[in-house]
C-alpha cells in the first residue's frame, strides 16, 4: 500500500487555490492532475524584476523596473499606428507603446502627471528608450504588489502562468516532508539539500544558476528519480534471480552441426555474445541478459546457437515474439536449420485452437518439443513444459516484467532469460533502460552489407517520388510506403494510410497492398505474404511493419512526414531494406516547412547507418525528455533528470540500488522504509508490485 505520507502528493489538484474545471482540464493536457505532477513540472525560466536603474543608465534588451512620471498620451490617428504614452524620470525620457489598447482603460491606468512603477522589456527603438506592453504598471501609493522574481513554466492553452505558478507554490506548501532515502554520506559529500527543500528551491529560483540542471537542488531531484528507477530494476533483478538457475552444460554436438550448416562465419561480436550467453548458461545463477544489436546484426543465429546449447544440456527452450508476424518469421528462419540438425521446433500463437492446440500442448508437456516459438500465447496458464530451462524474449521492451516473470514461472527451477532488442539507445542510457540486465552488444554488421542510399525530399516533390517508384516497379522492385504518425491515435494514422493507399492504388492497381494495426492478424499476414511473394510490389502501412519484418527483396523504403518520427524509429524502418545484395534506397519525405532541429535530425539519417550514433545524436538534439518516455525505446518516463547534465549520476544510482538490494532485499531497514516512499513517489510500479508480492 502507498505510504500515508504520500497521500497529499497524489491528491487531486482541484483542492489547490485557483484551480477550477477549466484549468484542471488544461493541467491534464500539460502534466497531470495530481499534486506530484505539478511538483515535477519544472520551470523553464525566470523573470527577474530586481533591476531598477534610472532611465539614462538602463540597458536595453532585458527586463527593467522603473519609476516614471506619466507626461502625455498620444492617441494614434489610425489603427495601424501604436498608442504611445510619454514618460520620464529625472535622468531621461521613455515611451510606453501599445497596439490597439482600450484607450479609456489606459488613461485610467496611467493618469497624466502621476507616478507609476513600470516593469517590462526595455527596447532601444531608433535611439529612444521604449517598453512595449509593460508586464506591470503599478501605482506606488496603492497596495498592488509586483513579484520581484517570477518563475516561468511551460504552459498550455487555457492556463496562465499566474494560475499555474500560484497552484505550484501552494502544492509545495501542502505536501509533507518525507523520510530521507538517499545515502547519508553521499548527501554530505555532495552537499545535497533534502528532497522537500530541493523541490521548494527548484520552484523558487533566485538566479539563472538556480534554474540550471547543474544546481544542487536539481541534482538532488535527479538522484531521487534515478535511484527510484534503478532500485525498481534491482528489485526485479533480485527477485528473478532468487530461484537458482541450473548449470546448463551442452556437449557441443548440435551447436557444431549448426555452425557447419551455416553458409558464413560468425562475426567477432556474435562470437563474443555467444560466449557470454554460454557462460551464463553454464553458471548456476539464473541468466538475465540482454542481447542488443542493430537490425540485421545477426542476433537470431546467436539465439539459435544458445538454444542448441541448452537443448544439448537436456532442457526445453522458448522464444517469445511480440507479434504473430515475427513469430512466424522466426519459425521460417529457424525451421530449415533445426530440421537439418535434429532440433524439434513448434509454433504456438493465438491461432492454435482446439485439437491441434491440445496435441501441441501434449507434446510440449511430454518433452517432445525442444524449442517452442510463439507469441503471448506461450505465457497462458495451461501451457506447461516438461522442463523449461531457457527462454528468449525478442524485442524484450515490448513485454513487461510481469510477462518475463510468468515465463520463469513455468519452470520449477530458475529459467535462464535472454532478452533481445534491436532498438539502439544511447550508450549513456543503457543502464537506465536495462539496469537489471547484463548486456551483450553486437555492433559489427555481417560482412557484405550495401549501404542504403538515403535521401531527404520535400513533400512538394511527391510526384517525382511516385514517378521514380513507377520506374523501379517496371524492373520488379518492391517498396514499403510508411505513412505519417499523425497523433497518438491509431484511427487518424489509419486515415492517412488509407488515403495514400487510395492514390497509389489509383496509379498502380492491384500491385499495391495496405496493412495497418486495426486489421485482424490473419488479414495482415495475408497481405504480408503477398508482398513477400512479390504478388504486390508496394506495401502501404502505418508503422506496424516497424519491428523485424524480413523481406530481403524489398529495396525501397518511403517514409512520409519523416520529421514526425523518432530517429530510432526511422532507423528501424530503414533497416527493412538493404537486406540483400541489391542496391536499396530510403526516401524520407518531409513537410515542405520544417524547423532547424528537424532538418538536422534528418541530416543525421542521411549521414550514418549506425543506430547507436543515431540514438546518441537524437538525444543531443532533442534533449533527454523527448527521446525518453517513448514507448518505442522501452525507457521509463523521466521528469526530473536531464541526461546531458546528470549522466554521471546514473551509475552511482545503479551501484547504490544494487547495494541496497543485496543488504536489505525486502526493504525492511529504516532506510528501506524511506526507499519504499521513493518507489511509490516515482511510481516505479514494477518494483512496487514485486515488493507487495513479497
Ligand atoms: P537480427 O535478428 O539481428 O535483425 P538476423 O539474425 O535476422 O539479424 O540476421 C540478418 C541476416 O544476416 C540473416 O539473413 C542472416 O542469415 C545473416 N547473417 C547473420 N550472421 C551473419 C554473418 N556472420 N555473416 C553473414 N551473414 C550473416
Ligand atoms: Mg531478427
Amino acid at each position: 500500500m502507498r505510504p500515508e505520507a504520500l497521500f497529499e502528493y497524489f491528491a487531486d489538484v482541484e483542492r489547490l487555490p485557483g484551480i477550477g474545471k477549466r484549468s484542471r482540464l488544461a493541467l491534464e493536457r500539460l502534466c497531470g492532475t495530481r499534486l506530484v505532477d505539478l511538483l515535477f513540472h519544472l520551470p523553464s525560466g525566470l523573470v527577474d524584476r530586481r533591476y531598477r536603474p534610472k532611465v539614462s543608465a538602463a540597458a536595453p534588451g532585458g527586463i527593467v523596473t522603473l519609476e516614471l512620471t506619466i507626461d502625455e498620451h498620444i492617441v494614434p490617428k489610425n489603427r495601424r499606428m501604436p498608442y504611445r504614452v510619454l514618460c520620464h524620470d529625472e535622468t531621461g525620457d521613455l515611451t510606453l507603446v501599445f497596439f490597439n489598447p482600450r484607450a479609456d482603460w489606459l488613461q485610467r491606468q496611467l493618469p497624466e502627471g502621476e507616478n507609476r512603477i513600470i516593469s517590462g522589456k526595455l527596447e532601444d527603438y531608433q535611439g529612444k528608450m521604449q517598453i512595449t506592453h509593460p508586464d506591470y504598471m503599478i501605482d506606488p501609493t496603492g497596495d498592488e504588489e509586483m513579484p520581484l522574481l517570477e518563475t516561468v513554466y511551460p504552459l498550455t492553452a487555457g492556463l496562465s502562468g499566474k494560475v499555474l505558478g500560484k497552484a505550484i507554490r501552494a502544492a509545495v506548501e501542502t505536501v509533507p516532508d518525507l523520510p530521507e532515502w538517499l545515502d547519508a554520506s553521499m548527501l554530505k559529500r555532495d552537499k545535497l539539500p533534502e528532497f522537500k527543500s530541493a523541490l521548494a528551491s527548484v520552484h523558487k529560483p533566485e538566479s539563472l544558476e538556480d534554474l540550471a540542471p547543474s544546481s544542487l537542488a536539481r541534482r538532488r531531484l535527479a538522484c531521487d528519480e534515478l535511484l527510484a528507477t534503478q532500485l525498481a530494476l534491482a528489485i526485479v533483478r533480485e527477485r528473478t534471480r532468487r530461484k537458482r538457475g541450473r548449470a546448463l552444460r551442452g556437449n557441443g554436438l548440435i551447436v557444431e552441426k549448426i555452425l557447419k550448416a551455416l553458409p558464413y562465419q560468425l562475426t567477432g561480436d556474435q562470437q563474443q555474445a555467444l560466449r557470454e550467453i554460454n557462460d551464463d548458461l553454464k553458471s548456476d545463477k539464473a541468466m538475465l541478459r540482454l542481447m542488443q544489436g542493430d537490425v540485421g546484426s545477426g542476433k537470431t543465429v546467436v539465439a539459435l546457437l544458445a538454444v542448441a546449447a541448452a537443448v544439448e544440456a537436456g532442457v526445453q527452450t522458448a522464444l517469445l515474439a511480440p507479434t504473430e508476424i515475427l513469430a512466424h518469421q522466426h519459425l521460417d528462419t529457424i525451421a530449415p536449420i533445426a530440421e537439418q540438425v535434429g532440433l524439434r521446433v513448434a509454433l504456438l500463437t493465438g491461432r492454435n485452437k482446439g485439437k491441434p492446440r491440445a496435441a501441441l500442448l501434449g507434446a510440449l508437456a511430454s518433452g517432445e518439443i525442444d524449442l517452442l516459438i510463439g507469441t503471448h500465447a506461450i505465457i497462458q496458464d495451461d501451457v506447461a513444459f516438461k522442463d523449461l530451462g531457457f527462454a528468449i524474449i525478442d524485442e524484450q521492451h515490448r513485454f513487461g516484467v510481469q510477462q518475463r516473470m510468468a515465463l520463469s514461472g513455468k519452470a520449477e527451477h530458475g529459467v535462464d532469460v535472454l532478452g533481445m532488442t534491436a532498438t539502439p539507445i544511447p550508450r549513456t542510457l543503457t543502464l537506465t533502460a536495462y539496469g537489471d540486465m547484463d548486456v551483450s552488444l553486437i555492433q559489427e554488421k555481417p560482412p557484405g552489407r550495401k549501404p542504403v542510399d538515403t535521401r531527404v525530399v520535400a513533400l512538394d516533390r511527391l510526384s517525382d517520388v511516385i514517378e521514380g517508384l513507377k520506374r523501379a516497379m517496371h524492373t520488379g522492385a518492391r517498396a514499403y510506403w510508411v505513412c505519417p504518425l499523425v497523433e497518438e491515435s491509431e484511427l487518424i494514422d489509419l486515415a492517412a494510410a488509407e488515403e495514400r493507399y487510395g492514390t497509389l492504388k489509383h496509379l498502380f492497381g492491384d500491385r499495391v497492398g495496405l496493412v495497418h494495426g486495426k486489421m485482424k492478424s490473419a488479414e495482415k499476414d495475408a497481405v504480408m505474404a503477398k508482398f513477400q511473394s512479390g504478388e504486390i510490389n508496394v506495401l502501404v502501412s502505418t508503422t506496424v511493419i516497424e519491428v523485424g519484418v524480413n523481406v530481403p527483396e524489398a529495396t525501397i523504403m518511403v517514409i512520409e512526414h519523416a520529421e514526425r518520427f523518432g530517429l530510432s524509429q526511422l532507423h528501424q524502418l530503414r533497416g527493412r531494406v538493404g537486406r540483400s545484395d541489391l542496391k536499396s534506397s530510403c526516401i524520407l519525405l518531409r513537410a515542405n516547412d520544417v524547423g532547424e532541429v528537424a532538418r538536422a535530425r534528418l541530416k543525421i539519417m542521411r549521414e550514418t547507418e549506425d543506430g547507436f550514433l543515431i540514438a546518441e545524436e537524437d538525444l543531443r538534439l532533442r534533449g533527454g525528455g523527448e527521446v525518453l518516455g517513448t514507448k518505442q525505446s522501452g525507457l521509463p518516463e523521466f521528469r526530473l533528470v536531464d541526461f546531458s547534465e546528470h549522466a554521471d549520476l546514473i551509475e552511482l544510482a545503479r551501484d547504490d540500488a544494487r547495494m541496497i538490494v543485496s543488504k536489505d532485499p525486502d526493504l525492511k531497514s529504516e532506510r528501506g522504509g524511506a526507499l519504499r516512499h521513493l518507489l511509490y513517489l516515482f511510481e516505479r510500479d514494477e518494483g512496487v508490485r514485486l515488493m507487495q508480492s513479497g
